[in-house]
């Protein structure tokens, strides 16, 4: 049985597709999207604090900045 990929509901006759990922509802597809858009700025930023190595004072107004700057 094909489930949905935010809630895990089943899905119905009607499918909502985003990229491979299949959702119930248009709502579901907002919600799995605004996660996505979280997980990928959350990656970016520790991409960030890593690349910036030992400098840790660095890092961290850095990743201040990322977190400051976020559009939301
Ligand atoms: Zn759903």
């Amino acid at each position: 049985m094909i489930k949905c990929d935010h809630c895990r509901h089943e899905l119905g006759h009607k499918i909502h597709r985003y990229w491979q990922m299949r959702f119930c509802s248009a709502a579901c597809v907002e919600a799995y999207r605004h996660r996505l858009d979280d997980d990928t700025r959350l990656k970016i930023s520790r991409l960030d604090v890593a690349a910036a190595g030992t400098r840790q004072t660095g890092a961290l107004s850095r990743y201040r900045d990322s977190t400051r700057l976020s559009p939301l």
